[in-house]
C-alpha cells in the first residue's frame, strides 16, 4: 500500500492510495492540473486512477470531481448535488461497508457541519488506512472505527490559543473549534492517544489552518503522544497545503 497526500488544508485536500489492483483518490478538492501535476512527481497519470471517493461535498473536498473521468463516490445523502454535474457517479451509504477492486472501504460518520459527511478506513487485505480530517468533536464511533491502522491521516486543525489570539472573525471562530468545526492540535492528540495500536506505522498530520496553526506545533503535540505511548519510532509527518506530501509505503 502507498499513500501519499496531494494537498492539504482549507484551500484545497486530496490523499493519493495506490494498491495491488487500485488506484485511487480520496477526495479532489485542487484543480485538476494540480491534481496531474503533483500525481506526476511520482509517476502516476491521471487516466492511471480508478476511483475518486468523496468524504463530503465542501469545495476544498470535490473542487474538481466534475472533471475526473472515472468513478466518483459520493454518500448516497449528497448524490442529489451532483447527479447533473458528475460523470459516472456512484453512491456508497455511509453507514455501510462496500467493495472496490481489492479494497475494502468502510465509511463512518463523523460531526461536521456537511450533509453527511465520513471518514473512512481502507483495508487491501494487508493493510489498513484509517482518514478522518474535518472532524469538530471526537465520537466513540470515530475512534472504534480507526482503531488497529496501520497509517493514520489525522486532521489537526488549530491550536486553541493562537486561534483565539487571530484577526479571524468571532463567527468563524466559534464555527471552525465548535463541535461540528475542526480537531485542535490537543484533540487531534487525544484521538491519536485512544486510536493508538502496535501495528501504527505512519502518521500523517493533516487539514493544517495556515493561519491558526504551525507545522511544528502540530508536531510537537503528536509526537509527545506518540512518547507517552513508548512509540517514537513511528514516523510522524505533516501534510503540505499546497505541493506533494510524504510517500509512505507500508
Ligand atoms: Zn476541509
Ligand atoms: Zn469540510
Amino acid at each position: 500500500m502507498k499513500v501519499c497526500t496531494l494537498a492539504s488544508g482549507s484551500s484545497g485536500n486530496s490523499v493519493y492510495l495506490e494498491t495491488s489492483y487500485s488506484k485511487i483518490l480520496i477526495d479532489a478538492g485542487i484543480s485538476l492540473r494540480q491534481i496531474k501535476l503533483r500525481l506526476a512527481n511520482i509517476g502516476v497519470e491521471i487516466d492511471d486512477l480508478d476511483a475518486v471517493i468523496v468524504s463530503h461535498e465542501h469545495s476544498d473536498h470535490t473542487h474538481a470531481i466534475n472533471r475526473i473521468n472515472v468513478p466518483v463516490y459520493v454518500s448516497s445523502n449528497t448524490t442529489n448535488i451532483w447527479k447533473d454535474k458528475v460523470f459516472n457517479l456512484m453512491e456508497f451509504d455511509s453507514e455501510t461497508t462496500f467493495e472496490f477492486n481489492d479494497l475494502t472501504i468502510t465509511p463512518f460518520s463523523v460531526p461536521h457541519d456537511a450533509i453527511d459527511p465520513v471518514g473512512f478506513t481502507v483495508d487491501d487485505g494487508n493493510k489498513k488506512l484509517g482518514i478522518a480530517t474535518d472532524i469538530g468533536s471526537v465520537t466513540g464511533l470515530v475512534v472504534q472505527k480507526l482503531k488497529g491502522c496501520n497509517v493514520l491521516i489525522l486532521e489537526s486543525n488549530h491550536d486553541s490559543e493562537i486561534l483565539s489570539y487571530s484577526k479571524y472573525p468571532w463567527r468563524l471562530k466559534q464555527r471552525i473549534k465548535g463541535r461540528l468545526g475542526h480537531l485542535s492540535n490537543k484533540q487531534s492528540g487525544w484521538l491519536l492517544e485512544s486510536v493508538f495500536n502496535d501495528d501504527l506505522q505512519h502518521v500523517i498530520l493533516a487539514h493544517l489552518s495556515k493561519v491558526n496553526n504551525t507545522p511544528e506545533i502540530a508536531y510537537e503535540t503528536s509526537y509527545g503522544v506518540l512518547e507517552s505511548c513508548g512509540a517514537e519510532q513511528i514516523n510522524l509527518c505533516v501534510a503540505p497545503r499546497n505541493t506533494i506530501g510524504e510517500v509512505i509505503t507500508v
